[in-house]
């Protein structure tokens, strides 16, 4: 039922390794300067996939994870089928010089199969996806032949077998096709379909808390006041979790302010296997912060060798009998979008159950121009991948503070650059991950 545990949380929190414990044994792990691997790492260690499936009818099982083999009952296609229109014939009757002259019998459209057989020097008119008649090795594709004097006439240079699909060539009867874990895209729904299974086994949703803090925050809707700035992290991450597909609990504005900040934790652990949260990590904001969550859990507070992004909280709250996993982003519009994609999102889908490989690919890409770049850091910059001739190219979208959200919506890509890597000279590679691929 929740990350950590199984069935009471009560009995498995004794039991729950300590965050700290589970760090600290990694190599290289310097919670000051945090590369970013080994951030990933970490919460890797710390997280356990939810447990708890559902059946669901296959046209809703878009998206969801897996909890079952799917193993055919029979061969798909069920028999050898013609791949094109044309004549089904037999490849033993087929001249190796000169043409050959078949009498046509009858005809197998696709569902309407031949009920007889060939002999010798027959044939059979076929549609594409027809039966193969019996007797039948070969299909002769209607453009080359010709009728002529009542008979089939095929050209020379025909091969044993051509434009014709084997039984099971798709899918083998007790040949395992999908494995639990997988999230489900659309080929896999029409794979399912292609099997007559109208239901399916996946895990069930994870369910994710998020919440905003800070005392400058104005939702929108309300006035602005002087030295306020509405509240737009709410929105990106409600974006960000929709599309991952979790169910989303919406917890709004919290002030800066302890006794709001713990009434808002505890009741996202309550009801959530994850929260998400944005600001109040930073260095001067995370002295109460700590001292707050320590009460409900444990936290740990990095400085991740990234930007942007550098301050981050990483943890498990405990509240009401349930524990949840917590992210606590920086409050910069940018950071919060970049710690998500790199960390959260990762995470999110391994508690999800996924046990199929769902890192985001890296590409490489002339940059078209130099971008500047300190070493010692990963740098997360928003490009735009454009076509510039034949090829394709990256550009930095320019001005590139964590504050700049229109940067990321200006991106269609971000471009990696690596720890150790110092300035992109023009036409030097980088790496880049799109935003957006095929749904
Ligand atoms: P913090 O990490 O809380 O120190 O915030 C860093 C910066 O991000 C500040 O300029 C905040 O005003 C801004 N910020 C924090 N939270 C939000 C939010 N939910 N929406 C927009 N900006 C925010
Ligand atoms: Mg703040």
């Amino acid at each position: 039922m929740y990350p950590y545990m199984q069935t009471t949380a009560h009995a498995h929190h004794s039991r729950m390794n300590k965050i700290s414990d589970v760090v600290s044994c990694l190599d290289g792990y310097d919670p000051k300067a945090l590369r970013v691997d080994k951030a990933r790492e970490a919460i890797r260690a710390c997280l356990a996939p939810v447990a708890g499936r559902e059946r669901v009818a296959t046209r809703s099982a878009l998206g969801r994870v897996l909890e079952q083999e799917i193993v055919p009952a029979f061969d798909v296609p069920a028999h050898d089928n013609s791949a094109m229109d044309g004549y089904a014939v037999r490849a033993a009757d087929l001249r190796a010089e000169g043409e050959s002259r078949l009498k046509e019998i009858g005809a197998a459209l696709a569902g309407r199969p031949f009920r007889g057989e060939l002999g010798a020097g027959e044939c059979v008119r076929v549609t594409t996806g027809a039966v193969m008649p019996a007797g039948a090795d070969t299909v002769v594709i209607q453009e080359v032949a010709r009728v002529e004097d009542g008979a089939v006439v095929v050209p020379p240079g025909q091969k044993r077998g051509q434009n014709t699909r084997a039984a099971g060539e798709d899918l083998k009867r007790g040949v395992a096709v999908l494995a639990p874990g997988r999230a489900l895209a659309p080929a896999d729904l029409g794979l399912i379909a292609s099997l007559g299974i109208a239901e399916v086994s996946v895990r069930r949703r994870l369910r994710v808390a998020f919440f905003s803090t800070g005392d400058e925050l104005a939702s929108i809707g309300a006035p602005l006041a002087e030295s306020q700035v509405y509240d737009s992290n709410r929105y990106t991450l409600h974006g960000m979790l929709s599309r991952l597909g979790v169910e989303i609990l919406d917890l709004g504005v919290v002030r800066d302010d302890p006794v709001l900040l713990e009434a808002a934790f505890a009741s996202a652990a309550a009801n959530a296997d994850a929260i998400v949260t944005s600001g109040g990590v930073s260095v001067g904001e995370a002295d109460y912060t700590k001292q707050m969550m320590a009460k409900l859990g444990e936290v740990l507070f990095w400085t991740i060798a990234m930007r942007p992004g550098r301050p981050m909280a990483f943890g498990r709250i405990v509240s009401g009998g349930n524990a949840a996993a917590l992210f606590g982003l920086p409050g910069n519009p940018v950071a919060v979008m970049v710690t998500f994609y790199q960390f959260v999102r990762d995470a999110l889908l391994y508690l999800s159950g996924r046990t199929d490989d769902f890192t985001v690919p890296l590409l490489q890409v002339a940059a078209s121009h130099p971008i500047r770049k300190v070493a010692g850091r990963t740098e997360y910059q928003r490009g735009v991948l454009f076509r510039a001739g034949g090829a394709w190219q990256v550009r930095t979208t320019g001005q590139q503070g964590s504050g700049v959200l229109r940067s990321m919506s200006e991106a269609n890509c971000f471009i990696v650059l690596e720890h150790e890597r110092g300035r992109v000279e023009a036409g030097e590679l980088v790496q880049v991950q799109l935003f957006d691929g095929l749904v």
